[in-house]
C-alpha cells in the first residue's frame, strides 16, 4: 500500500489517519522535512489554516511542501487544508501563507457565524455510490476557481470541493464521518501518481 502521511502540526490529525487506514492505505504523521520526503500522498487535515501555516513555517515545512507539490506529490486538504491548497485567499490573516497548487480562490469561514457547523448531504464527482455526509465546521466555499482547476461538489451554488491533477480539496470533513470513500478517491490518485 502507498505511504500517506498526514500533516501533524494541529488538527483532526487521528481522524484522518483512521480514515486513510480505513480506506486500506498506509498512514502516518508528518512533522518534519524527512517524514515529508518519505511520503507518496499527504492529507492537510482540518483545523485552523493560520495555525497550520505558521506551524509550518516554524517546522521548516512550508518551502519542502511547496516543493512537493509543484513535482507531483497529490495532497488532499480538507477545510483548513482546503484552504492551505488555495492559490490565494481572500481574507487571510496577516502573515497567513498557503502552500498552494489549486488554481482557486477560497473564503475562509464563508458560511457565517450563525452557521458556524452543520451537515448536508454532497454529491461528489468522481465519489461512486451516492452522496457523502458533509460536515461543514467554519468550513471556506470556493469563491473562483481557474481553468486549471474542476469543482467536483457544490452546495448552495458554492463549489466545496475541487480537483486539480493529483490535488484534492474538501470544504467539508469526510473524516468525522467513518464514510471512507473520499479517502479511498484519495488513495487511487496516490496509486495513480506512483
Ligand atoms: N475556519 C478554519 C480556518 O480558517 C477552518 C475550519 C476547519 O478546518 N474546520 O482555518
Amino acid at each position: 500500500a502507498p505511504a500517506i502521511g498526514v500533516l501533524a502540526l494541529q488538527g483532526d490529525v487521528r481522524e484522518h489517519v483512521a480514515a486513510l487506514t480505513g480506506a486500506g492505505a498506509r498512514a502516518l504523521p508528518v512533522r518534519r522535512p524527512g517524514e515529508l520526503a518519505a511520503v507518496d500522498g499527504l492529507v492537510i487535515p482540518g483545523g485552523e489554516s493560520t495555525t497550520i501555516s505558521k506551524l509550518a513555517t516554524a517546522f521548516g515545512l512550508l518551502e519542502p511542501l511547496r516543493e512537493r507539490v509543484r513535482a507531483g506529490l497529490p495532497v488532499y486538504g480538507s477545510c483548513a487544508g482546503m484552504i492551505m491548497l488555495a492559490d490565494k485567499i481572500l481574507d487571510p490573516r496577516s502573515g497567513q501563507e498557503t502552500v498552494g497548487g489549486i488554481d482557486m480562490i477560497v473564503r475562509r469561514n464563508a458560511f457565517g457565524r450563525q452557521n458556524e457547523s452543520f451537515e448536508a448531504a454532497v454529491e461528489v464527482a468522481g465519489v461512486p455510490g451516492g452522496p457523502v455526509q458533509g460536515v461543514f465546521i467554519r468550513a471556506p466555499w470556493v469563491e473562483s476557481i481557474g481553468a486549471a482547476a474542476e469543482s467536483i461538489a457544490a452546495y448552495e451554488g458554492h463549489s466545496v470541493a475541487v480537483r486539480q491533477g493529483p490535488l484534492l480539496a474538501t470544504a467539508f470533513h469526510p473524516e468525522l464521518t467513518g464514510d471512507h470513500r473520499v479517502h479511498a478517491l484519495f488513495a487511487d490518485m496516490v496509486r495513480a501518481a506512483r
